[in-house]
C-alpha cells in the first residue's frame, strides 16, 4: 500500500471555502476512515519516539483530535491551547493573524513547565501564524518548542519563514 496516497485520498478538498479562491483541506474523512486516522497517529509515534520531547501542546480544536491518542501513546502529558475565553484559570495569551482574519489563544499558566521541551501540533500549518502564537505562548511560561508537526502542511504559504529555524514536519504537503 502507497500510504501518502490513501492519506491523500482521504482528504477532501473544498474548493471556495470558507471564502471564493481558497481550496479547504478537510481532515474529516481521515477522522472517519479508521486505517488513514492509524496511519497518521503510528506515523507520530514513529517519527518522535526517540525524540526528547516532555509534553505535546496542541491548537483547537482539530489539533486536539490527534494529539490525544499521540500522548497517550507516548505517554507524556497533553497541553491544550484554546480560543481566548475557554480556559478557566490564569493564562498566557497571545493575538495573532489568521490567514482569514485575527485571533487570540490562550493555555493555562500552570500546564507550561519552565524549561520543559514541547511539540506543537496543529492539523494543518498554512501561514504558520497560529503555530507561531502557540510558541509564544509557551515561552511565555519558559518552555522551549521542541518542533512544530501538521498532519498537511502547505508550503506554499511560507510557514516555515514564519516558524524560523525550528523544524517543521508534516505528513503530507500540497503546493
Ligand atoms: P495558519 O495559522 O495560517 O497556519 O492556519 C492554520 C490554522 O487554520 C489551523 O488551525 C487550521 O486548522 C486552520 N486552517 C487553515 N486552512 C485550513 C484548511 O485548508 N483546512 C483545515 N484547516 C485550515
Amino acid at each position: 500500500m502507497n500510504s501518502t496516497f490513501s492519506l491523500d485520498d482521504a482528504i477532501r478538498k473544498i474548493p471556495d471555502f470558507p471564502k471564493p479562491g481558497i481550496l479547504f483541506y478537510d481532515i474529516t474523512g481521515i477522522l472517519v476512515n479508521p486505517e488513514a486516522f492509524r496511519f497518521c497517529i503510528d506515523r507520530m509515534v514513529e517519527i518522535y519516539k526517540d525524540r526528547k520531547i516532555d509534553a505535546i501542546a496542541a491548537i483547537e480544536s482539530r489539533g486536539f483530535i490527534f494529539a490525544a491518542p499521540f500522548a497517550e501513546r507516548m505517554g507524556i502529558p497533553l497541553i491544550l491551547i484554546r480560543k481566548k475565553g475557554k480556559l478557566p484559570g490564569k493564562t498566557w495569551a497571545c493575538k495573532y493573524a489568521l490567514e482569514y482574519g485575527t485571533a487570540e489563544i490562550e493555555v493555562h499558566q500552570t500546564d507550561v513547565k519552565s524549561g520543559e521541551r514541547i511539540l506543537v501540533m496543529d492539523d494543518l500549518i498554512a501561514t504558520g501564524g497560529t503555530l507561531n502564537a502557540a510558541k509564544n505562548v509557551l515561552e511565555q511560561g519558559g518552555a522551549e518548542v521542541a518542533g512544530f508537526f501538521g498532519v498537511v502542511g502547505l508550503p506554499f504559504l511560507n510557514y516555515q519563514k514564519v516558524l524560523g529555524d525550528a523544524e517543521v514536519t508534516t505528513l503530507i504537503e500540497y503546493q
